[in-house]
């Protein structure tokens, strides 16, 4: 399949801004791609080369792309890099230079080919890898008409900007292949199981739906996690979960899936990307606590080992490095608490029941100091919860997680569901939670700020609608430095127009792809004639806003803009606050 077809297609998408269109687009292409290779073409559309547990990064930088472009166009570098300041893009510059120096390419380039470039241009490590990268992406320079070099130009840095989701991806599947989106709950659930978005378009481009549905869970591929909804009261809590529940601590640390095959260890973060690296130490301590193969769920903390006690959360990021040392390890001496069992010894255990999962694991896990299962008490008694959730606070925990012991109570992969409600201690104020929200676009700054921008638009998730809905305009809470590093986060994400995924009435001066995360708070959630945030759902021609946000300074770097609080979180939110208000009202009379 000739490259030229994926370009025509990046072309269409980055002009549009209605969501429909970028779908349609996507089918038309899924229909026309060879079936072998329709893995390779949902991988670049959305700007990688594998699925990200994989770990697999270009690593070529904008100076390696401009030293190619300079090798191929005979020019030097210098030229290159005026030309990329006066355009302020580097692909876009390459398309000019193609086209003024009337480049002439040897043949055409085929997508098999560019994949296959970009995926040895990945692999290539160690000494001598940045020339061989260098020789890689010029043979394909070499074949690239203008328009090709733009975009490969914008994929080898990572900049490639379409931001389209996978739940796009999935929808556009099953268009593309069953003639409708009914299908496409189908290929989540096998998506969810395996995390190789690619590797399910190609099962189903070759095999259909049964062949979708045979996908299982394996070790060494991330499950993507289950996800708690969030009540503000455990009489609430106790009437879903149906009068009983076992309530576990919330650790405040980092999720991580662990997946063991003998001597083999693969862990994954929140947002699955491959993390083993960071925990030489906690592999040791599992490999003497569970001696078996098992796909686990805990969460990581930092503790003072000799009173056990359990550090702050930043504590943790102090591990967030390329290369964890014993200096790392015996500062930052960290514990695991298991939460869940997803696997053993080949069984999968997705499908059991929560109570069930929990005893396997109290019988596979050998407690020690630095492995063990979280506290959890079967709990039917509003009381009850209550103390067990300060005691949890005593001990520097975030609350609790309430599971249902139903018998339906199974390992709902990529969901959020009410199986698991979270109780925390910021519900007790009027705003219920932080939010998580994505930043959609910016607003130029005044005074100091001009010249950049001084807030930034702030958007929630809907997944039903896979768009981003509008919730709060942030400008506080930011330092200097987090300034300066949003700018440089931000600006190479900067797009021409509104993505099509985000639906906003206000109007930025900057917009971006979705793609960072960051954690608001606020004063309270207000119905608003601005934010499309839960538009006529809770009033008609009104939104959701978050009123006198704040930025809390932790970026959600664990999350993907899909990640965001979601539009009906922030409903069940808004909802919840009313109530916390007339309660507080009713304690004043
Ligand atoms: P938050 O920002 O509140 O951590 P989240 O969106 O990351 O939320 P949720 O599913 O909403 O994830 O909340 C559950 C999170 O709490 C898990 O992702 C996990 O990291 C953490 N956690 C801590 N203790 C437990 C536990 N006992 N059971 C499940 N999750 C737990």
């Amino acid at each position: 399949m000739e490259y030229q077809i994926l370009t025509q297609f990046y072309s269409r998408i980055e002009k549009t801004s209605r969501r429909t269109e970028m779908i349609n687009s996507l089918v038309q292409l899924f229909r026309q791609t060879p079936k072998e290779i329709v893995d390779k073409v949902v991988y670049l559309s959305t700007g990688k080369i594998a699925p990200e547990y994989t770990g697999l990064e270009y690593n070529f930088g904008e100076k390696l792309a401009i030293r190619s472009l300079s090798r191929i166009l005979k020019i030097p570098s210098h030229e290159i890099e005026k030309k990329v300041k006066e355009v302020g893009d580097l692909g876009e510059a390459g398309r000019l230079l193609y086209e003024s120096l009337n480049f002439k390419p040897e043949g055409y380039l085929t997508v098999e080919e560019v994949y296959e470039g970009f995926l040895n241009i990945a692999k290539a490590v160690g000494i001598g890898s940045q020339e061989k990268k260098i020789r890689i992406f010029t043979s394909l320079l070499r074949k690239a008409r203008a328009q090709e070099v733009k975009y490969l130009l914008r994929t080898i840095t990572e900049r490639l900007r379409l931001g389209i989701g996978e739940n796009t991806i999935l929808e556009a599947l099953a268009i593309a292949f069953t003639g409708s989106s009914t299908n496409r709950d189908i290929l989540e659930r096998a998506y969810n199981l395996c995390s190789d978005i690619g590797y399910v378009a190609r099962v189903f481009a070759g095999k259909g739906l049964e062949g979708v549905k045979g996908i299982k869970i394996e070790v060494g591929r991330p499950i993507r996690p289950m996800l708690a909804e969030r009540m503000g009261s455990p009489v609430l809590i106790l009437r879903k979960l149906g009068g009983r529940c076992g309530a576990e601590y919330k650790y405040d640390g980092e999720r991580v899936q662990v997946h063991r095959k003998g001597d083999e260890f693969y862990l994954f973060s929140r947002r699955l990307e491959n993390i083993t690296h960071q925990y030489p130490d906690l592999i040791e301590f599992l490999k003497e606590a569970i001696d078996h193969d098992f796909i686990i769920e805990l969460e990581a903390v930092v503790i003072d080992p000799s009173s056990g006690e359990v550090k702050p959360f930043q504590e943790l990021m102090h591990r967030k490095v390329k290369y964890v040392t014993r200096y790392h390890i015996l500062k930052y001496p960290v514990a695991g608490f298991i939460f869940d069992i997803l696997y053993l010894d080949g069984e999968d255990l997705t499908l059991k029941p929560y109570p069930e999962r929990r005893k396997i694991l109290e019988r596979v896990v050998k407690r020690t100091e630095r492995v063990d299962l979280v506290p959890q008490r079967v709990i039917d008694k509003v009381e009850d919860m209550e103390s067990f959730f300060y005691q949890a606070i005593e001990e520097s925990c975030e609350g609790l997680v309430c599971k249902s012991l139903s018998s339906e109570s199974v390992y709902q992969a990529g969901k959020r569901g009410f199986l698991w409600i979270k109780y925390k201690r910021d519900y007790k104020s009027v705003l219920a939670d932080t939010l998580d929200l994505a930043v959609i676009g910016g607003f130029w700054g005044k005074g100091q700020r001009r010249g950049t921008f001084g807030s930034l638009l702030m958007a929630c998730y809907d997944p039903d609608t896979d768009t981003f809905k509008t919730v709060t305009k942030v400008g506080t809470g930011f330092t200097e430095d987090d300034f300066k590093k949003l700018e440089e986060m931000l600006m190479p994400r900067k797009l021409n127009h509104k993505h099509p995924r985000i639906d906003s009435i206000l109007s930025a001066d900057i917009w971006f792809e979705p793609f960072l995360v960051l954690e608001i708070t606020g004063a309270e959630l207000t119905l608003s004639p601005v934010h499309t945030c839960g538009w006529g759902k809770v009033a008609s021609s009104r939104g959701i806003g978050l009123r006198f946000p704040r930025f809390t300074g932790r970026y959600r770097l664990d999350k993907k803009p899909e990640d965001a609080t979601t539009e009906q979180e922030i409903i069940e939110m808004y909802k919840m606050q009313r109530k916390i208000k007339v309660s507080f009202q009713k304690a004043e009379l």
